[in-house]
């Protein structure tokens, strides 16, 4: 069995491994450990929740803890992208962890704080800075950020930030990088921009695969509940968070004006539930975290682009109170669950509109969402979205023509799977 110190890892870095209560190391950092630290390209097809940060974090360290170069002004000697504030700041927090006790300095670069601040963090430079690909390049642009001593580049999540528009930033932010460069890219999906992508910027990469794509971590338990529209959902989803008080629930939300709607809809009716989304400031966002971390908040509203690669712990349930429209984030969502080892259930309300959605997601995953609950809807066609902004549903969707009329009902309980873990009420609304 490989163990931390079978890895080739300074001792200082087994100690913060310990300290970390890390005992044994995960799949994905066996195979990409020895080979970060043999100065090797790598290519990780992984989610989070693997221990995909300290696969590439721990190496790094390793390399720039042994050459002893200095910082000069305004330069990072690696650099880590990602595509949200909240990852950055995760990713920056569980280095901060490693590198207790070495030289290595960290310094975070993330929109939504002050341009002058960060400049003035990065005016003595540092070891590692973590970014996301918009503000870095504000900062570069103001000649506050200087890349050519940075040899290491880490793309964390980068099927994330293809949506982003990241491969234009990486076309301006990777030629301003020091060489000869060691790149590590991540991803829990590989679509064929990817490749295109590890093709231009790493150099005969080690490939490495810890869960093949699209199959969701073996211990979220499935299922998905027909649901007749917006307030079904909503009542249906009342009804869920009271069977389970224990837990943290995170309730994702097709947009921001729904996700903050649904958010405040359940304080009013007595939960302790915040949200996060593109409408809320970074304030906001942190105190919304903090406080769902620490449990006195135990629902989280949210929509994908806020949440993603969070990893908190706790998290019992995931629930899609709305499909997400790209198959593949169905795979980040649940995967906010079931961390760290623990069971989770992710549980989808389904409405007529969202059967197609349901049938991509179920064609991507390679498997059958157990029915849980409700009378299968007709399916109908999902509203036209509008360009900007999108509803917050409720009023003013167009319902679709109807399917013909073989898109027959199944009464609740037909069918497949009817593998619920527990028994549930479930016919009310
Ligand atoms: P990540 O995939 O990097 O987001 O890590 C997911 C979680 O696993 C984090 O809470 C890490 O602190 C934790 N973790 C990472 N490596 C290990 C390990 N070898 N043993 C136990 N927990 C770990």
């Amino acid at each position: 069995m490989s163990t931390f110190e079978s890895l080739g890892l300074a001792p200082k870095l087994l100690d913060a491994v310990k300290a970390a209560g890390y005992t044994t190391p995960t799949p994905i950092q066996i195979k990409a450990i020895p080979p970060v630290l043999e100065g090797r390209d790598v290519m990780g097809l992984a989610q989070t929740g693997t221990g995909k940060t300290a696969a590439f974090g721990l190496p790094l360290i390793h390399r720039l803890m042994a050459d002893h170069d200095k910082r000069a002004p305004k330069t990072a000697r690696a650099l880590i992208l990602a595509p949200t504030r909240e990852l950055v700041n995760q990713i920056a927090e569980t280095l901060l962890v490693y590198v207790k006790g070495t030289h290595i300095k960290i310094t975070k670069v993330v929109g939504g704080v002050s341009l002058n601040r960060q400049a003035e963090a990065m005016s003595r430079g540092t070891d590692i800075l973590v970014a996301t690909p918009g503000r870095l390049i504000d900062l570069m642009d103001r000649g506050a950020v200087r890349l050519d001593a940075a040899t290491f580049l880490v793309l964390d999540e980068a099927d994330h930030m293809l949506d982003m528009g990241f491969i234009h930033a990486l076309r301006r932010i990777a030629p301003k990088l020091g060489s000869p460069r060691q790149t590590m890219l991540f991803s829990a999906t590989m679509p064929k921009d990817m490749e295109e992508i590890a093709a231009a910027y790493l150099s005969n990469p080690v490939r490495i695969q810890v869960a093949p794509p699209g199959k969701a971590a073996d211990k979220i338990t499935q299922g998905l509940h027909w649901a007749k529209g917006k307030e079904h959902k909503t009542e249906l989803l009342k009804d869920y968070l009271g069977d389970a008080p224990d837990g943290l629930a995170l309730v994702f939300a097709r947009t921001k004006h729904g996700a903050e709607k649904l958010m405040k809809h359940l304080v009013s009716e007595g939960f302790d539930a915040v949200s996060i989304h593109g409408n809320k400031s970074q304030g906001q966002r942190e105190r919304a975290l903090a406080a769902f971390r620490a449990g006195t908040a135990r629902v989280l509203v949210a929509t994908d682009v806020a949440a993603r690669g969070i990893d908190i712990p706790g998290v019992s349930h995931v629930y899609n109170f709305d499909l997400p429209e790209v198959a593949e984030n169905y795979v980040h969502r649940i995967g906010r669950t079931a961390r760290a080892g623990a069971d989770g259930d992710a549980i989808a309300f389904v409405s007529g509109e969202e059967i197609g959605l349901l049938r991509q997601i179920e064609k991507t995953m390679k498997i059958e969402i157990p029915v849980l609950g409700g009378t299968r809807p007709t399916e109908v066609d999902p509203p036209k979205r509008q360009g900007r902004g999108g509803g917050g549903g409720g009023g003013g969707q167009r319902r679709g023509p109807k399917k013909p009329a073989n898109a027959q009902s199944k009464p609740q309980g037909q069918g497949q799977g009817q593998k619920r873990r527990r028994p549930r009420r479930r016919n009310a609304a």
